[in-house]
């Protein structure tokens, strides 16, 4: 029976520091032909400073980088790329639902701000606080650099090494973010999970806009994407050995891991439906009293973002209803179906 512990002989994983709430992110390096990097953190000296020292140990300079993917958009994760690429050249890997996020950064935030101010206002934000929200996100520009994505990846790719010889598929995961993929070895069983799967956090599914070329169509669900994609990982076949995630330690048991999010997700709508019991209420009148004592817009976003999330699972589940008045959203509950 192979050691659940044992250190992967084909990955190394980098933990780099970043000036953000969740003070580290994780990249892996696959030290195979081609030299691969899987995400490099946010532009941030230290963080490129950290980096650099990592390859070093192991005898690598950012110019010896032959691929970089790019799990999900995050600045957090993908902001150095416009630094490597320029140094080594590498191709970038990554989905194309990312690609206005590196490319143009500011451009592509800007012409969200309008479909995030619609729903807030729907929702009954508070005038100042949806200002507030509306500027949370201004200067995140400055942690990266735009990069164009040279090799587009989705569900089912295979990325192939050799010296030593291995591949790596692409799961298409869209949940956290909508652009985010996993990456699976089966004949090693270790799965590359980044933010999909996070050992000590549970991971917010992010209100994000319908993708570029579908502006003005069905706003994605974001939380009911994310349970279906957390339980194909569950499924995997073999099961995942490890699962090395974007922050903190590996998983070493997904299928655990999995239930327990599910579960956690599932009572907190289960909160918001019971909350419904007294009368329809808005996305602010829920929200408020699940998230006390915030502050920062950010803060605003993610609790608004997390509530958004759960009605929209709530919904595809038949149990609530959303009523549109006098450009008000509110939200009932629906009769349990007898059968
Ligand atoms: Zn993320």
């Amino acid at each position: 029976m192979r050691n659940k512990k044992a250190p992967s002989p084909l990955l190394k994983l980098i933990t780099l520091p970043t000036p953000f709430p969740l003070s580290t992110v994780n990249a892996v390096l696959i030290e195979a032909q081609p030299l691969t990097l899987i995400d490099c953190g946010p532009k941030d000296p230290g963080t490129l400073a950290a980096l650099e020292a990592a390859l070093a140990a192991r005898g690598h300079r950012i110019e010896d980088l032959r691929q970089l993917v790019l799990t999900h958009h995050h600045v957090d994760h993908v902001g150095l790329a416009g630094t490597i690429v320029a140094r080594s050249g590498a191709a970038v890997l990554s989905h194309p639902y990312n690609a206005p996020y590196l490319t143009n950064f500011e451009a592509h935030r800007q012409r969200n701000l309008p479909f995030f101010a619609q729903i807030w206002a729907e929702g009954g934000v508070p005038g100042p606080i949806l200002e507030k929200m509306l500027h949370s996100s201004e200067g995140m520009g400055r942690w990266l650099d735009p990069v164009a994505i040279t090799r587009p990846l989705d569900e089912g790719d295979i990325l192939t090494f050799t010296d030593p010889p291995q591949q790596w598929r692409v799961y298409y995961t869209p949940g956290h973010a909508g652009g985010l993929i996993c990456l699976y070895n089966n004949h090693t069983a270790e799965l590359l999970a980044n933010d999909h799967l996070i050992r000590d956090i549970s991971s917010n599914p992010v209100l994000e806009p319908p993708p570029l070329g579908s502006v003005g169509g069905p706003r994605p669900k974001r939380l009911v994407e994310y349970l279906r994609h957390m339980q194909r990982m569950a499924a995997l076949a073999p099961a995942p050995r490890i699962a090395y995630t974007g922050h903190g330690e590996p998983v070493l048991d997904v299928g655990e891991l999995v239930r327990k999010r599910t579960a956690f997700h599932r009572r907190r709508a289960d909160k918001i439906h019971a909350a419904l019991a007294a009368g329809p209420r808005t996305l602010w009148q829920l929200t408020e009293p699940l998230f006390a004592r915030l502050t920062r817009g950010m803060d605003f976003f993610l609790a608004i973002s997390e509530t958004l999330a759960h009605l929209d699972l709530l919904e595809s589940e038949g149990r609530v209803e959303a009523l549109c008045r006098n450009g008000l959203v509110t939200w009932a509950q629906r009769p349990a179906v007898s059968d």
